[in-house]
Order: structure tokens, then sequence, then C-alpha cells
């Protein structure tokens, strides 16, 4: 029964830390313990540490710690990438040393000892071409046809130069500090990828998480079908029922199947529970890349639009007070007609309440079906692309 309760607990944290740690700054999560551990894990802990090598080290220890936090987060390193090989390989691994002996078993076949392997190798193939192919780097050579596959909406992107690269910045493009290039339709920079997500590997990106999405929820199901091959190959009903006097309907039976499988099979459970919990996740970073792939915008976009909106609303807002200030000193200046003025007045409304509610307008959203064809077939990968510079000129 202890043992149970280990995992169970196990679980119940993994789940909190790893949901804090992703989506604590959710606004759902806003004023939650779930927000409180989300800002300890990503700023606290680390502040209490520098402070700590600060105490014990002096300024020496601390130069040390941030100079390697400059390599690890803000310059082009594979950490991450190896972090993800090595949890693909260990889990890979884990579930063939565990699970393979049970292939073919009474519910799976013994094709699924090769899928399993086609199904991870095509996974690597995705991340590798995430990782080192091109995100669509602005260089002076193509400048002039990103500049004319993405026109300036005159809102967010404006006529501009990169300060770095001295070449036109392009609609849509942004100068990656860690890559140091300007990239076109620029989404983030992926620390997992050691790359760059733009307008050539959003494609990869895109078949990458939904990939990954697929193979966890093919292993979860896989190991539970080996557990209930288990549980049938051994007649574990049949004994339960027989011998220890156990009721035949699935109320009585599932606890004590349970706590048998909990016992003879933790490490399946525990692979499945983590396949489960990492399949969620990637589900919900591929829904939030989807939506953003459909109506055409960028990660990056959604924080310029943001920022623009808040402006506009600021902008609005500053404007309306003014008038409000404006009229209420014509009205104390002219005193003519109060009665009537006053009655207006009451019915009038101020105009703080006639503030504009400022939208995104995106100029680029061009319906369902093209947002997708450019996913799919960027424009810098189309023949269009390389004859727009000879029309030019
Ligand atoms: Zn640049
Ligand atoms: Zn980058």
């Amino acid at each position: 029964m202890a043992v149970q309760w280990v995992l169970v607990c196990h679980g119940l944290v993994t789940l909190v830390v790893v949901i804090s740690f992703l989506c604590g700054q959710w606004p759902i999560f806003q004023g939650t313990p779930i927000q409180r551990i989300h800002h300890f894990l990503t700023y606290g802990a680390y502040d209490y540490f520098l402070r700590f090598i600060g105490v014990v080290f002096g300024t020496k220890g601390t130069n040390a710690i941030l100079s390697i936090e400059y390599f690890c987060c803000d310059r082009p390193n594979p950490i991450l990438q190896l972090i993800y090989l090595g949890i693909l390989g260990g889990t890979y691994y884990f579930i063939a040393k565990s699970s393979f002996s049970y292939i073919p078993g009474y519910y799976l076949s013994g094709i699924h000892r090769y899928t399993s392997l086609v199904a991870v190798a095509v996974g690597v193939l995705l991340f590798f071409l995430t990782s080192f192919s091109d995100p669509g780097t602005i260089k002076a050579e193509n400048v002039s046809q990103y500049l004319s596959a993405y026109p300036y909406d005159n809102i967010i992107y404006s006529e501009k130069e990169c300060s770095t690269c001295k070449i036109p910045k392009p609609a849509r493009s942004k100068h990656c500090s860690i890559c140091n290039r300007c990239v076109a339709r620029f989404d983030h920079h992926c620390g997992w990828m050691n790359n760059c997500i733009g307008e050539r590997n959003n494609r990869f990106f895109m078949a990458f998480l939904l990939w990954h999405f697929l193979i966890c929820i093919y292993g979860s199901v896989a190991l539970g079908f080996v557990l209930a091959g288990r549980v049938k190959e051994l007649r574990v009903v049949h004994i339960l029922t027989v011998y220890y006097g156990i009721e035949k309907d699935f109320k009585s039976l599932a606890p004590h199947v349970v706590q048998w499988l909990l016992g003879a099979y933790n490490t399946q459970i525990l692979l499945m529970v983590f396949l489960a919990i990492v399949s969620l996740l990637l589900a919900g970073f591929f829904s939030y890349h989807a939506k953003l792939c459909l109506t055409n915008t960028t990660t990056n976009e959604t924080f310029k639009w943001q920022e623009y909106i808040s402006w506009q609303k600021k902008l609005q807002e500053a404007k309306a007070s003014a008038e409000a200030l404006k009229a209420s000193i014509s009205e104390m200046s002219s005193e003519k007609k109060p009665s009537q003025s006053k009655w207006k007045a009451f019915f009038r409304r101020s105009p703080l309440e006639e503030v504009e509610i400022v939208t995104k307008n995106n100029v680029y959203d061009r319906g369902f079906f093209h947002n997708l064809c450019e996913i799919i077939f960027p424009f810098s990968t189309r023949s269009s692309f390389s004859q727009t510079k000879l029309k030019n000129g």
C-alpha cells in the first residue's frame, strides 16, 4: 500500500511542478500557488542561489555563475539539444528494457518493436530538420525578395534598418540576438532546437510538435496494452476471483488489479504517467502554435500586438481625459443658460467613456487556406520568390 501512495504523490508533485513551470504565467493562474511556484522556479530560486553564492564566494563566485548563465541562455549552445536527445533516448531505452520482453503479447503484435523504433527515428529526424535548417536568414542578397514578400503594415511594422546587420528590415522579421542574424517571419528563438523558428523552418517545428505528441500517446497506449496483456496472460482476474474470493465485478476487482500492477510493473506505470503528462503539454503547445499559424501570426507578433494595443489604449485614455478637462473648463467659464446645460451634462456621456476599443488588424491573415499554405510552402521556397528580384530590376 505504501508504494502505491509514494507513486501517487510522486506523480502529483511532478504534475504540479511541470504545470507551474510551463503554464504558471497564464492569466487563469494569477494569484494562485501555481503562479508563486512558477515565480520561484523561473526567478526566485535562481535569485536566492545567486545571493547564496555571493555571500559564500563573494563577487568572483557571482561573476562565474553569471558568465555560465550568459553562455547557457544568451549564446547558441547545444545543452538543451543534448537534454532532448537524452530524454528521448532514455525513455525509449527504459520502455524497451522493461516492456519489449512482453511484445508480442496478448493485445500487441510483434510489429510494435519495429514501429516504435521507426516512430522515434522520425522524431529525431524532425528534430534535426528543425535544428539545423535555415530559419530564413535575411542577407543582402535576398533582402529585396523578403521586402516584397512581406509588405509593411505601418501598424506594428514600418520601414526600418537593422542596426546590427546594416540591411533593411523586412516586415515580420527580427534580429535574433542569440544567433546574431535577421530572421524572416521570426517566431521565436528555440533553446531546445538551438535555432530560430522562422519563415523556412516553422513547418518542421510544427511537424516536430505534432509528431512528438503522437508518439507520446502511442507509447502511453502501447504500455497500457502491455499491462492489460499481462493481466490477461497471468489470469489475474481468475486468481483474484477464484483464490481470493473477490466479487467478479469491475468496482471490486479494479483496486486489486491496480495494486498488483503498481507492485509488479511500477516502471511501466511511471513511464505511462510521464508520457501522458508530456503529451498533454505538447498538445497545449501544438494547439497554441497551430492557432498562430492558421491566423498567420507569430509568437513575436502576439507580443507586438499586446504592446501596440496597450499603448493605443493609454493614448486614447489620455486624449479622452484631456477632452474632459477641456469641456469642464469651458463649462466653468461660460455660465450661460445654466438650467439647460445641467440637463445636457447629466445625459451626456463623459469623454472618458468614449474610449474606442483598439483591436488587432492583421493584414497578413489571408484566410485559413492561404495561411496554411504559407506555412507548408514558405514564400522563399517558391519559384516566384527568386523571380521577384528580376522583375524589380
Ligand atoms: Zn539583423
Ligand atoms: Zn536565434
